[in-house]
């Protein structure tokens, strides 16, 4: 059994080796929404040359899919601006069509079962396959800075993945730790960020309807 601070560890010994570059190694991070990269892009624009990467055919509906992304890029636009560094931001927009057909069979799980397993995973593998695809040194996401999402599972998956691939690192991450969530909601609220209320599929959207009309 892994102790509960294994992969921030990880983390802080990866920062201790990029600091010792003489330039900043290019990093690909995994963005699912502007509020939860408030807390891991304060931390990582220190150290790397950073491309957000916006990849998430899990989220429903689309106009929300094309709302979180503008939220995403407004904050990155200013954040950069006002702590003086320079970013990139890549679009994906995925087969939406082939992730609903993919994960309907799980629509019955609740939040938090296999399909968010599931649903990581693939995430994950699309943004290595970009990272990979495209020479990035380090790959890695901002959804371990989310209270809904188990760190411990996003690291075990990128590490499985991780193995497919010669050419890239991945960061690993726990962005919960050192009141990371707190700190990053903070952030959120000095740029004016909305904070959604569902996790993004169309199965959590409607659960949360089903929520709602319960406490009506
Ligand atoms: S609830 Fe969130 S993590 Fe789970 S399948 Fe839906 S979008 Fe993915």
């Amino acid at each position: 059994m892994i102790s509960k601070n294994y992969y921030h560890d990880k983390f802080k010994e990866e920062l201790k080796l990029v600091e010792k570059q003489i330039s900043k190694p290019s990093l690909l991070l995994h963005c699912c929404c502007g509020p939860c990269t408030c807390y891991p892009l304060s931390i990582l624009h220190h150290y790397f040359d950073i491309t957000i990467f916006y990849s998430n055919p899990n989220i429903y509906p689309k106009a929300e899919y094309d709302r979180r992304y503008e939220t995403l890029k407004r904050f990155v636009l200013e954040y950069s601006k006002d702590n003086n560094f320079s970013i990139t931001i890549v679009k994906q927009d995925d087969d939406f069509t082939k992730y609903m057909n993919l994960f309907k069979k799980y629509s019955n799980d609740k939040e938090g079962g296999n399909r968010c397993t599931l649903c990581h995973e693939y995430r994950l593998k699309l943004a290595m396959d970009y990272a990979s695809q495209n020479n990035f040194d380090y790959v890695t996401t901002t959804m371990t800075v989310s209270s809904r999402k188990p760190s411990y599972l996003i690291n075990e998956l990128a590490s499985q993945l991780e193995k497919q691939y010669s050419n890239i690192k991945y960061l690993y991450s726990d962005f919960k730790k050192e009141n990371g969530t707190l700190i990053g909601i903070n952030i959120s609220k000095e740029y004016k960020m909305n904070r959604q209320d569902y996790c993004g599929c169309n199965f959590s959207y409607f659960e949360r309807k089903t929520r709602y009309a319960k406490q009506d």
